[in-house]
């Protein structure tokens, strides 16, 4: 056991510091990321494979704002299939597909490519798994040296390597950082998100790095991207949407909400296999929200506003440039609207 521990950093420990700007119109910075392969974003967000987040009509929206959408696989083949094709016709670039690592994978993967799945996303939690290099090693044999392949959750650089190592395009990071996770409470194990993004950053590999979790803003999102990441992932900016799957459930008071739930939860493991072993996520509802679009233009602009605070016209230009500092308590509480707790 190592007897010093390092700092680990959460997004609201940092900010990142102005600095001097010549850009005159925020038209002027480009988002667009080469992910590798068959996968190029036009904005560089993934919506999380969960089955209150990506289906097809979530898979819709991101595409046609630039991201992309993975379809998650807590259904059958036949289910994913229909739902990537339906996408397909209809989106102009990228659908993801998700799949495992035990069972019927190989096939999942086959029937996902075949019905026009840009890209696949070997989603496990703990990734960086002997099984992991297993699947990875059988999946770049089945869909070849050009298609592109995500896979995760890592946390860690050794993490990132080894799966690069094994045939990762790209690799997602962060283990017990989502909004709906319980893995930190579960099993004591996990590294803050920020902190994740820049140790898996510091990779030599060619693999890009995707931030996946604990994303709450635009500003969370500038922040992964000026530590390194490539792009973002999210799951509760996108719950609640008309795009998500689910109803929306009307309260007493005529309030509207969806459901969102973590894909290791107790209500999702009983819904998808009959039964739960332990859970390491939580289900609840979260406000209806209404359409993607509008929910994606705001980000997009929050996104380009903050590559402006920093004088970056991409993101390569905002790491160079990217000054974080450390705000206490007090910065935090200065950094959220605080209107309501001033004495007037
Ligand atoms: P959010 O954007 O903070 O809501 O986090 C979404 C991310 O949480 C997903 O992309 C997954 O990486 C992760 N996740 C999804 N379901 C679970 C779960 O049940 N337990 C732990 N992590 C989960």
């Amino acid at each position: 056991m190592n007897t010093k521990f390092p700092n680990g950093l959460s997004y609201d420990d940092v900010l990142l510091v102005p600095k001097y700007s010549d850009i005159k119109s925020r038209s002027e910075i480009t988002l667009s990321v080469d992910m590798g392969k068959t996968l190029q974003l036009d904005l560089p967000l993934f919506s999380s494979p969960m089955d209150t987040i990506s289906e097809d009509r979530m898979a819709i929206a991101m595409d046609k704002a630039g991201g992309a959408a993975i379809i998650h696989r807590y259904n059958s083949i036949r289910q994913q299939e229909e739902l990537v094709s339906k996408s397909v016709s209809e989106s102009r670039n990228n659908v993801g597909a998700a799949i495992g690592i035990t069972g019927d994978y190989l096939e999942r993967a086959t029937a996902a490519f075949n019905a026009g799945a840009t890209f696949i996303c070997v989603d496990v939690a703990h990734g960086h798994h002997l099984m992991m290099q297993k699947a990875l090693n059988r999946l770049k044999k089945l869909l070849g040296d050009n298609y592109h392949i995500m896979a995760g959750n890592v946390a860690t650089l050794q993490g990132v390597n080894d799966l690069a190592d094994w045939g990762a395009d790209s690799v997602r990071c962060n283990i017990g950082g989502g909004s709906i996770c319980s893995t930190r409470i579960q099993t004591g194990h996990g590294v803050p998100g920020l902190q994740t993004i820049i140790d898996c950053a510091q990779t030599d590999r060619d693999v890009k790095i995707i931030a996946d979790g604990g994303i709450r803003n635009s500003g969370d999102i500038v922040k992964a991207i000026a530590a390194g990441a490539d792009a973002v992932m999210c799951g509760s900016l996108f719950a609640g949407t008309t795009e998500s799957p689910g109803d929306v459930i009307m309260d007493n008071s005529g309030f509207r909400w969806k459901t969102y739930r973590g894909m290791a939860s107790k209500e999702a493991q009983i819904d998808w296999k009959g039964k739960y072993s332990s859970f390491e996520g939580v289900s609840t509802r979260v406000p209806f929200r209404g359409p993607m679009e509008e929910i994606l233009f705001n980000l997009e602009k929050g996104i380009r506003s903050g590559y402006s605070y920093s004088g970056a016209r991409n993101a390569t230009e905002l790491q160079v440039v990217a000054e974080f500092i450390h705000q206490t308590s007090a910065g935090q509480s200065e950094s959220n609207t605080h209107i309501n707790q001033r004495a007037w």
